[in-house]
């Protein structure tokens, strides 16, 4: 692995963050506060919120396996993907080097940030290769985005590859296990201490069960996170969002029942699914989701949306021709998709 210095952007290297009231005095015994310019009246939503959020990733930090300073909590997975950029490319300079087809903000944020996005496509079978990920990165490569559980394919990418790309990539190799809760692969996460180049995404959006909350996570070495840390907004998630993530931990043993019955639910849309004379492929899936071709996905899907249930058509996406991807809903929910695509006329 290269240095982080030499992987970092270098004005941000140098950068001397702001430092704000909550960070010149975060103890908890003083009762008055006098500091931030504040209203005193309106409490709780008065004062600003504790900028590293330490009373919910000391939540987080066991529960995930991991240490407090290996953990950055920011406005969804989306802001930590942004700052990987921001912090480690260069714009106009730079590449990053991506499986295809995969989640669709590695390559926003590329755009965004103007750093050229390189993507490798799969294998047939949605599998990663290392050597043709390596084959695609130069000396100005800076990250790799691996997405395993795969959005939009849902499978797992293959560990021994990936181990391959920690051990011989010299810059960063991001992981996103958005939706690792569901699968039966050892989460990434629980191997940073072997791999300095290695990020790890999860999210509060999937298994957890609060999209609306805004809260995602970066697992890291302690150097990244304070890189990733030195760059985000002060208060990047707000007193609100951290209040319910901290009641959600405390309510852990839901997300364990909601995972148990969204597997058990997928086993047996997938069966009935596969029964149907719409269906072409099933592809596995580790996820709570899944990708399937079907006849003909573009009168599928306005069909589905005509009888209101609203499902992702992948089919313009790389590999993904006449394809469909579907969320695990409730028994109901499914039960209603599956009836109305029995329903389904091929003609
Ligand atoms: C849904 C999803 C996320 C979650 O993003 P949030 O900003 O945390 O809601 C991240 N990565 C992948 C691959 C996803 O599918």
């Amino acid at each position: 692995m290269k240095s982080l210095k030499e992987l970092t952007r270098p004005n941000i290297w140098a950068l001397k963050p702001y430092s704000s009231a909550r960070d010149e005095y975060s103890g908890k015994e003083a009762s008055i506060f006098l500091d931030a310019n504040e209203n005193p009246y309106n409490t709780p939503n008065n004062r600003y919120p504790d900028p590293l959020q330490r009373e919910l990733k000391a939540l987080i930090a066991p529960a995930k396996g991991v240490r407090t300073e290996q953990l950055f909590l920011g406005n969804g997975s989306d802001e930590a993907i942004d700052l990987i950029y921001r912090c480690f490319t260069c714009p106009g300079q730079d590449n990053v080097v991506a499986i295809e087809p995969t989640y669709g903000m590695y390559q926003v944020c590329a755009d965004i940030n103007d750093v050229e996005y390189r993507p490798v496509e799969l294998d047939e079978q949605f599998q990663l290769s290392a050597d043709r990920l390596l084959a695609a990165c130069d000396n100005h490569t800076k990250v790799l985005w691996i997405c395993s559980p795969n959005n939009p394919t849902g499978n797992n990418m293959d560990r021994q590859e990936i181990l391959r790309l920690l051990q011989e990539f010299p810059g960063l190799v991001v992981v996103d296990e958005a939706y690792s809760d569901f699968s039966t692969q050892p989460p990434f996460r629980l191997e940073l201490d072997e791999h300095p180049n290695l990020i790890v995404l999860n999210t509060f959006s999937k298994a957890w069960g609060c999209a609306a909350i805004r809260l995602g996570m970066a697992f890291a070495a302690p150097e990244i996170i304070g890189i990733l840390n030195k760059v985000k907004y002060p208060y990047n998630v707000n007193r609100l969002t951290q209040e319910a993530a901290i009641e959600q931990m405390q309510k852990d043993y839901e997300v364990k029942r909601w995972v148990d019955s969204l597997l058990e639910e997928r086993a047996r849309v997938l069966q009935e699914f596969a029964a149907l004379p719409v269906c072409r492929h099933i592809f596995p899936t580790d996820a709570n989701f899944f990708l399937v071709r079907v006849t003909d996905a573009h009168r599928i899907y306005h069909y589905l949306v005509d009888a209101g249930i609203i499902v992702r058509n992948r089919s313009h996406v790389t590999l993904c021709k006449d394809c469909l991807r579907i969320t695990v809903g409730t028994r109901p929910e499914n039960d209603a998709l599956l009836d109305a695509l029995r329903n389904y006329s091929q003609q």
